[in-house]
Formats: structure tokens, C-alpha cells, sequence
């Protein structure tokens, strides 16, 4: 038997079928409506490398240096060709086909979802799991490529060099592949299975027509009823008046909008019998999990099918995740009885407080010294140290703000840091114990906390308490990292509102020009593609809005090629952002084909954002580029970064070009209009995102997008600050997007701050 039928999954059967395989056929087993679908086994994988004998090539073709980025590009691509050149066996093809038929009822023309499931759930590094590929809308036509198209990404660069670090033999690791019927719903909608703020047994549902993207996203206000589970009675209804839905192409097998049937308009979603089959299902799916749960849900025909299913979320009240600026419950307290001596102070980039052995690394070759619990101390980090930073301890660099690569990454990965100490790799030395306090900025002689070993994984640090508020300002999160996605989609945000796409690209190890020279064009495609669809899919459906490349020249530089990058005297105004990619169109359009591939694959929650624009002439010349690239503008959700004055003063004319949103770069936008470096820590204590001249440059933005109906966002670092989010709720900005470590409390600031506006209208 090439595969099994998820109905006959357990989660026991987590070898045969992978941990996504296990967890909807423990779902289909609890008797809860999944859509259905079957699994192509680990075995059957197993068996086709090995009785085609490619295995011993394919396994072969892994030993490699990893720190080699032209050895890895080799390893997967050798991977690759190998098992798409090998044909299936005939009589799995027939299996799977067959059971292809027998999930969908149209025939050839069933749309179906298919997904890598990988067994190595026991890899040191669990979010590697979420990097195999994901395929939406397939059809029979592509079927069986798409499923070896799955076992080929179990060999993708970043899974090789993983595996590699760790020692993780890739002969052990195997891959299923789930295939499921994707969902063309009448009706969806979301589900807390308890009051998602006070945890009371009151079921709250959200119901529009179509497709669930359009209540995730936010694109129409649902209808909402609450239910008592304790009488049974639908305590409260509220109608909307929902103008768009959401639903799928029957040609391209895309998702689109389209107006709601006028007639429906102001009809009610759901009738009392459905949410009455809501509620039981969502108890049926709290006592499994015994804990509240936040479900999608969607109806076809009549029946209820459950998409998703997880925990209500809130951060846990571990140390590490409390917010800057508050103190650390117990961190507070060890540190008083410190005796520590402060060495030095810099700037609390990533909240907690830790200790251990300073490594200092010079070179990136150095990057092996550093070892589980160490203290990296570096003058400033790289891409390529990322591996090197989960590892470590905490951060502490000489150089840098609380938006350098050093800053941004600690936080997105939990570990505590302190940037900008000027001197630390001088007057720290190896080996000497440290204890950095991430929300003073300090740097402390000798250890002060509980044994680095002892500190909770940050893997493990998830959320616990179900408190997510629910605001109508929309509340998502920033990501770096794919590797700090699914830490990201825990918070419970409501998408991804800055993916700032240059820590990837920059984490290849060399300028993209020279990449592209090297690997080919195809390969810098695929790492983009590769980066954002790890991010897209932990967040499906939910809104995941992608910035193209903006890092400044002297970053390049330190990169092998960036002996072309011009030297410039200021960076910061120099050669970068969208100025860069108009005058590369050619290294530009990667970026776009990367986004339209994405777009085919069914990844239609991917946003565009382009970063540093100044009018509305680049623009078009944007559009003009997605159009040449095969993209169709008015098909797809873009917009721009407001972090010029230019831009904010000249926001009516990039309304009329056609955005669909502007989001607040506050960093940019604080450092132009108050002309402050950024990165430069002697004028740090200028450097003031809430002073009146940026403050009037975002209300007046904020008013003329109201005014022409373009939605407002805020990316930058200020979007984690209270004040910041108080202001805008207050002006009325559609989303506001926070660091990881601040999304909750940020969530419970907005719904205060809407609280009281929606007390005083009525006083
Ligand atoms: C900003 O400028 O606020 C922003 C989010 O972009 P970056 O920090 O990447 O320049
Ligand atoms: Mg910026």
C-alpha cells in the first residue's frame, strides 16, 4: 500500500505519515469533520529511492561542506534531478490517481491541496520541519509531480545544511506527503471555542460568504453571533452588511473577489441550526485538545468542515517573552541580588536576561566556536550567522540600533541582546562568564540567572492562556526570518505585516547580483520563493505582506561581490530601497517572478510592499514591471512604505497610481524628517518616532487614505510602542504590525484604546 486514508490515521502513525499527516488524521479520527484526503507514506518514498537505486547517489550527494554555498546549491539541485528524473512506479501512480478520484467528485478536475509531511519530528530544529513544500489547487495533470516535488524539497539547501550542522543523518529522514480536498465553501468563517479574552464558555462565531480568506483577512466584516454553551442560547447577533466574498476562479483554480449578490448583502450568514452544529463541533475539538481552540471552519452543501484548529493564543508569562520596558518578574529580583559589576551599556534590543561564556567571532569562519548557551559577542551580526545565533545564549554587538540585523533577528528568535555596546569585542574577552540584561542595555561581570541550560528552549516557550482580544485594528506581526515563522503565527497576530525580504537574500552569502552569476537565475528565484512560502504557509490564510529588497550598499559590501557595490559617504540616502531595483530592473524582476510564482502556487495571502518610494511616477514604473513579469496589478493586494516625507506629503497621487495600502516605516520615516541616522548611537537619544513633525506627517497620511478608501499600516520599530499605537488607533490606521515579543500586549493597548473611543462616542 503506497498510502494511507487519513480515517485510518492515528497520531501514533507519526513515522508512516509525518506530523501533518498525524495531526488531521487524529482529527478525522476524533470523529471531526477534515476534508478528505489520504496520505502518500514514508515508506512509499523510502521505496522509490531505494528500489531505483538512486538512493546511494542521492545520499551521496549530500556529503558535502555546508558552509560551502556552491556545494549546497549543488547538493540540491543534484537532489532534485535525481528524483524528478526518476519515474514513479506504475503501480503507485495507479494508487494514487485512484485515490485521487475517489477524494474529489470532479473527476480530473478536483482541486486538491498537497502537502509535505516530514517523520524527523525529533530534529533538534523543529522549524525545519516547516520548510518542505506545500502545493494548493492542484490538479490530476500535475498530481504526481507535485507529490515528487515534496520528496525533492526534503533535500532543500537550508534541510541539507541542517542537517549537516546537527549530524542528523539524511538517510533517517523520510517524507509523506498528505493530498486533501480543498474546500470550495458556501459559507466560513472563524470559531473561539471560549471567549477568547475572559475564557467564559461563550462560543463566539464570525460567518461571511465564500471563502474563509475574506473573514481571516479582514476583507469583509462578518456577521458575528455569540452563543452561551452553558444554556445553549444565541445570546447575541450582529448582522453585516458584507459587500465582497471570496471565492475560487473555476479556471485558474485562483481565488477572487467578487461583490455579493445584493440580496445577500444583509442576509444573515448562519442558521440557528448551524451554529447549533458550530457549537457542538467546537466543544467536540476543546475537549480533545482540552484547551480552547480557534477554528476554521467552512460549510459546502450543508456539511461543516473543520480547515484548522489551534489553541487560542496568547505569549506565555516566561521571562523572555515579556515585553521591553516592564520589568522581568523573576530576572527583577535575581538582579537585585546581583553583584555583578556593569562592564558596559548599550541598547536593550531583545528582552530577558541571561548568562554565559563570551565567544567573541571575528569572521564568519569563527562561527563553530560558538557552542548551545553561549554569548555571542561580535561587532556586528550577519545573515550568515543566523545558525550561529539560535544556538547562542544572547547577543551583544559593538555596533548597531534597535533596527540592526542584530536587533531585529534576537528578538524574532527570543534571545536576548544589547547592540550599539561600542567596545564589547575589545574589552570582553573569550571564555569570561557574562550576564546581559536585554531591556537595560547592560552588560554585568559574572553569572546572575539560573544555568543557561536550565532556560526554557525557545521552541518550547508557547502560548498558553487564551487571551487573544479581538480589535478591529488589525494586529500582525514583523518577521525576518522564515525561521521565525511559526514562533511568529503562535501570537495569534492577524497576519505578517512587514517580511522584510533582504535578510534572506543577504543570507546567501553574496550580493545578488554574484549569486545569480554563480547559481543561475532559476536558483535566486527559488531562494525567495523557498523564504517567503515557509512564512506564507504558516500564516495561510491570514495576510503575509512581503516587502521587496531594501538593504543599504555598505551592507552589501561586506558580502563576497560587493566589491562592485559603489562606496558611498552615506548609505542611508544612498543606492538602495526601490531607487536600487528601478535601476536593476533586471535583478528586480527576479523578485517579481518569485512573487508570481508564489501566486500559482496558491498562495494568494501574499502582499507586495515596496520599500523607500517617494512618488508616484516610480510607481508605475513598478506596476509597468509586475505587468512585463506577468503579473496583473489589479489582481493582487500591493502597496508602498510611507518613509519619506515625500512620500506622506505626497500621498494623494501614490493613492491615485493605484496602492492598496500604505504602511509607516517609521524608522526611515523618523530618520528622514529629523534627519538622525538610525544606526548612528551618538545621536540615538534623538532619534524620536513620537516627535510632532513625524506624528503630523502619519495623522495627515492616515486622513487622506481614510478619505480615498487605501488602508493604513505601520511596520516600524514604533508599532511595538504604546504611545505609537494609542495615536494611531486614534487617527483610525487599519493594522498595526509589532515585533514578536510585543504583539500582545499591543493587542490588549488597541482594544483599550478602541474601548474607550467606541465609551466616548456614546457619553
Ligand atoms: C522602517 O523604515 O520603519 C522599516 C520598517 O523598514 P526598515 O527598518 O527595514 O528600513
Ligand atoms: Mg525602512
Amino acid at each position: 500500500m503506497a498510502l494511507l486514508w487519513l480515517d485510518d490515521v492515528r497520531a501514533a502513525d507519526l513515522e508512516t505519515v509525518g506530523g501533518k499527516g498525524a495531526s488531521l488524521g487524529e482529527l478525522t479520527s476524533a470523529g471531526l469533520p477534515v476534508p478528505p484526503g489520504f496520505v502518500v507514506t514514508a515508506g512509499t518514498y523510502r521505496d522509490f529511492i531505494e528500489k531505483s537505486g538512486i538512493d546511494e547517489d542521492l545520499f551521496a550527494a549530500m556529503d558535502i561542506d555546508s558552509e560551502d554555498s556552491k556545494a549546497l546549491a549543488g547538493a540540491q539541485e543534484r537532489a532534485h534531478e535525481l528524483i524528478m528524473g526518476t519515474p514513479m512506479p506504475e503501480e503507485v501512480r495507479a494508487e494514487i490517481l485512484e485515490a485521487y478520484r475517489t477524494v474529489g467528485t470532479d473527476g480530473e478536475q478536483a482541486f486538491v491541496a498537497v502537502r509535505s509531511s516530514a517523520t524527523a519530528e525529533d530534529l533538534p530544529d523543529a522549524s525545519f520541519a516547516g520548510q518542505q513544500e506545500t502545493f494548493l489547487n492542484v490538479r490530476e495533470k500535475d498530481l504526481l509531480e507535485r507529490v515528487k516535488e515534496c520528496w525533492a524539497s526534503l533535500f532543500s539547501q537550508r534541510a541539507i545544511y541542517y542537517r549537516n550542522q546537527k549530524g542528523f543523518p539524511h538517510h533517517e529522514v523520510d517524507i509523506a506527503v498528505v493530498v486533501q480536498q480543498m474546500v470550495d465553501a458556501e459559507k466560513s468563517g472563524v470559531m473561539f471555542t471560549s471567549h477568547p479574552s475572559t475564557g467564559e464558555p461563550r462560543v463566539i462565531i464570525e460567518a461571511a460568504w465564500g471563502l474563509g480568506e475574506a473573514v481571516v483577512s479582514g476583507a469583509v466584516s462578518p456577521d458575528n453571533y455569540v452563543v452561551d454553551r452553558k444554556t445553549g442560547d444565541v445570546a447575541d447577533v450582529t448582522i453585516a452588511d458584507k459587500k465582497v466574498m471570496h471565492v475560487k476562479d473555476e479556471a485558474t483554480g485562483e481565488t477572487v473577489e467578487v461583490e455579493v449578490p445584493e440580496e445577500k448583502r444583509e442576509q444573515r450568514v448562519l442558521s440557528d441550526e448551524e451554529i447549533a452544529a458550530l457549537v457542538t463541533l467546537g466543544e467536540e475539538v476543546e475537549d480533545h485538545y482540552e484547551t480552547p481552540q480557534d477554528v476554521e471552519w467552512a460549510i459546502v452543501d450543508g456539511e461543516i468542515y473543520m480547515l484548522q484548529s489551534r489553541p487560542i493564543t496568547t505569549i506565555s508569562d516566561s521571562g523572555a517573552e515579556e515585553s521591553s520596558g516592564e520589568a522581568i518578574a523573576n530576572g527583577g529580583a535575581e538582579s537585585a541580588q546581583s553583584s555583578g559589576d556593569v562592564l558596559l551599556r548599550g541598547l536593550g534590543a531583545s528582552p530577558g536576561i541571561v548568562s554565559g561564556s563570551v565567544r567573541i567571532v571575528t569572521k564568519l569562519d569563527q562561527l563553530d566556536k560558538v557552542v548551545e548557551g553561549d554569548i555571542i559577542v561580535t561587532e556586528m551580526t550577519m545573515p550568515d550567522m543566523v545558525p550561529a545565533m539560535k544556538r547562542a545564549a544572547g547577543i551583544v554587538t559593538d555596533e548597531g540600533g534597535m533596527t540592526s540585523h542584530a536587533a531585529i533577528v534576537s528578538r524574532e528568535l527570543g534571545v536576548p541582546a544589547v547592540v550599539g555596546c561600542g567596545s564589547a569585542t575589545r574589552e570582553l574577552t573569550d571564555d569570561q562568564v557574562i550576564t546581559i540584561d536585554g531591556d537595560k542595555g547592560t552588560i554585568r561581570e559574572g553569572r546572575e540567572t539560573k544555568d543557561v541550560e536550565e532556560r526554557e528552549p525557545v521552541e518550547d516557550v508557547r502560548p498558553k492562556t487564551p487571551v487573544k482580544p479581538m480589535t478591529a485594528t488589525e494586529v500582525k506581526v514583523n518577521v525576518s526570518i522564515p525561521e521565525a515563522a511559526e514562533r511568529a503565527a503562535a501570537t495569534g497576530a492577524d497576519g505578517v505585516g512587514l517580511l522584510r525580504i533582504e535578510h534572506m537574500v543577504l543570507s546567501l552569502g553574496m550580493t545578488p547580483e554574484k549569486y545569480i552569476k554563480e547559481h543561475g537565475e532559476r536558483a535566486y528565484v527559488d531562494e525567495i520563493v523557498e523564504g517567503v512560502r515557509t512564512v506564507a504557509e504558516e500564516f495561510y490564510p491570514r495576510p503575509v505582506r512581503v516587502r521587496t529588497l531594501d538593504a543599504p550598499t555598505d551592507e552589501f559590501r561586506q558580502l563576497p561581490g560587493g566589491e562592485d557595490e559603489p562606496n558611498e559617504h552615506n548609505p542611508m540616502l544612498g543606492y538602495r530601497g526601490i531607487r536600487r531595483s528601478l535601476d536593476k530592473p533586471d535583478v528586480f524582476k527576479h523578485e517579481l517572478r518569485a512573487f508570481r510564482r508564489l501566486f500559482e502556487m496558491g498562495y494568494d495571502n501574499v502582499e507586495m510592499m515596496f520599500p523607500l518610494i517617494n512618488d508616484a511616477e516610480e510607481v508605475y514604473q513598478v506596476k509597468n514591471l509586475m505587468r512585463e513579469t506577468g503579473i496583473n496589478p489589479d489582481k493582487h493586494d500591493w502597496g508602498v512604505m510611507v518613509e519619506t516625507p515625500a512620500s506622506a506629503l505626497g500621498i494623494r497621487s501614490l493613492a491615485e497610481a493605484g496602492i492598496d495600502f500604505a504602511s509607516f516605516g517609521t524608522n526611515d520615516l523618523t530618520q528622514y524628517t529629523l534627519a538622525v541616522d538610525r544606526n548612528n548611537e551618538n545621536v540615538a537619544d534623538r532619534f524620536d518616532e513620537l516627535h510632532p513633525a513625524v506624528l503630523e506627517l502619519i495623522g495627515s497620511t492616515i486622513e487622506t487614505c481614510r478619505e480615498l478608501g487605501v488602508k493604513t499600516s505601520i511596520c516600524g520599530q514604533a508599532g511595538s510602542k504604546s504611545k505609537m499605537v494609542q495615536f494611531l488607533v486614534d487617527e483610525g490606521v487599519t493594522s498595526i504590525s509589532a515585533n514578536i515579543d510585543a504583539v500582545r500586549d499591543v493587542q490588549h493597548e488597541v482594544k483599550r484604546v478602541e474601548q474607550k473611543l467606541i465609551l466616548d462616542s456614546v457619553r
